[in-house]
């Protein structure tokens, strides 16, 4: 119970900051929210895109999900958790950026790699395939290069593939196209605290913020 404690402090602390001290704050969020950017993150509780971007309520608006994956875009019946979050934020809010946010020390793309994720369960593995065929190619590709090394390249794949994804959904494609709204693949390094971004113009992740130099 004390884990939960910690809890009820922290949104006592919440609390008191947005609904005590900045009254009008919270009061111009009640009605209507007006985020800029829709964040597809993993579920790993080291990476909250809010608290890793500095962000406060009405900011961002977040997709969270195993290994930051977007599935492809898929009209059928199904309960299309993502998809819902994509339109939402894409029609309804008209968010003018998508970040997808990787990191090191994926759980979700460990799970693929080590066993096609089947044996973590159920769901696990279906989810996880969607990046299959990518960290396949990039498994191949990366061959006799570091454990570390091919794990990066297959997470960052794991990015490109939910990039790629976001654009088969056609109203996301048109306003990509438009320039109406931009893409960003970011990948958050835990181990050297570097954040990285995707330049398609070179194919390249490239450091968007370097390592703290104390
Ligand atoms: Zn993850």
């Amino acid at each position: 119970m004390q884990d939960i404690a910690r809890f009820l402090s922290g949104f006592r602390t919440f609390q008191k900051q947005y609904f005590c001290e900045e009254k009008e704050y919270f009061a111009r969020l009640r009605n209507r929210q007006n985020p800029k950017a829709l964040v597809v993150a993993c579920c790993d509780s080291r990476v909250d895109p809010a608290l890793l971007m500095g962000c406060e309520p009405g900011d961002i608006f977040v997709v969270r999900n195993v290994a930051n994956l977007v599935p492809p875009y898929d009209a059928t019946n199904g309960l299309h958790g993502v998809s819902a979050a994509l339109e939402y934020g894409v029609r309804h809010l008209g968010v003018e950026h998508i970040i997808v946010l990787g990191h090191s020390s994926c759980g979700g793309i460990e799970a693929l790699l080590q066993s096609g994720g089947g044996e973590l369960g159920e769901f696990i593995g279906p989810w996880v395939g969607i990046a299959r065929e990518a960290v396949e190619e990039i498994q191949d590709g990366f061959q006799g290069k570091p454990e570390p090394v091919r794990r990066r390249g297959c997470e960052m794949a794991a990015i490109l593939v939910s990039i790629g994804n976001l654009l088969t959904f056609p109203w996301i494609r048109e306003r990509i196209e438009a320039s109406a709204m931009y893409i960003h693949g970011w990948y958050f390094d835990m181990a050297t605290g570097e954040l990285s971004s995707y330049l398609s113009e070179t194919g390249t992740f490239e450091v968007l913020v370097g390592r703290c130099l104390r």
